[in-house]
């Protein structure tokens, strides 16, 4: 099975992240935990060309083709052989971030992602997106405490204003009002332990973990 974890800035995914891989090693199951943009040592590459330097360093339009070049080598050296060997792969960001960031929140045409999914991931697609939903205001002030506190220089959420996050926070909603089958949303504004148990009841009514 495969499952990914959405959302914008700040919505705590990487806490929830390590969270299910525990639930789910508990449970007797083979689970690779893994990344976007970066799981693969080409991709993780990519991901510090695209995440380092200013913002608009590339258009939207290359960064959505290094997001695909990243993402196809992480598919096809990371995921795709932990699925043929019948592991469990959690995923934290993936094809939805690209909809959501380059397109919806960054402008470039939504062909060119379809076309991008269509050609570049093929039959690799979620069993199960938790798409998680925060007020933009939430998120940014969580983001920034978290990169006080760690040091982080990695991310880019300061220079891309409000406006920026709010276009992305209705991407993601957008997202999983569209694909209810594949799709849920998260109120990540819940507590740690709140959002963890509703992801274990998603997971285990979909997927029967
Ligand atoms: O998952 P995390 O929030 O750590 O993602 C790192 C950064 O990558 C985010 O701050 C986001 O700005 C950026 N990103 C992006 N486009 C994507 C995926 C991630 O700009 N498609």
């Amino acid at each position: 099975k495969f499952i990914t974890f959405e959302g914008g800035e700040g919505a705590g995914k990487s806490t929830q992240v390590r969270r299910l891989v525990t639930r789910l090693q508990t449970a007797g199951l083979e689970v690779v935990a893994t990344r976007e943009p970066g799981g693969s040592a080409g991709a993780e590459a990519i991901r510090t060309l695209v995440l380092t330097g200013s913002t608009d360093r590339w258009s939207p339009v290359t960064e959505t083709l290094l997001m695909y070049g990243a993402r196809r080598d992480h598919i096809e050296r990371t995921i795709i052989p932990a699925l043929d060997r019948g592991a469990w792969v959690v995923c934290d960001r993936f094809a939805d971030s690209t909809r959501a960031y380059q397109g919806g929140a960054g402008g470039v045409a939504p062909e060119l992602i379809a076309a991008l999914e269509d050609h570049v991931l093929a039959e690799v697609r979620p069993d199960l997106t938790l798409v998680f939903d925060l007020p933009v205001e939430v998120g940014l002030a969580r983001a920034e405490s978290h990169a006080a506190a760690s040091g982080h220089a990695e991310t880019r959420f300061e220079s891309k204003g409000v406006a920026f996050h709010e276009r992305l926070r209705e991407a993601f909603q957008q997202i999983a009002a569209i694909e209810p089958d594949r799709c849920v949303l998260v109120n990540a504004a819940d507590t740690m332990d709140g959002v963890e148990s509703a992801i274990w009841t998603a997971v285990s009514a979909r997927l029967r973990a």
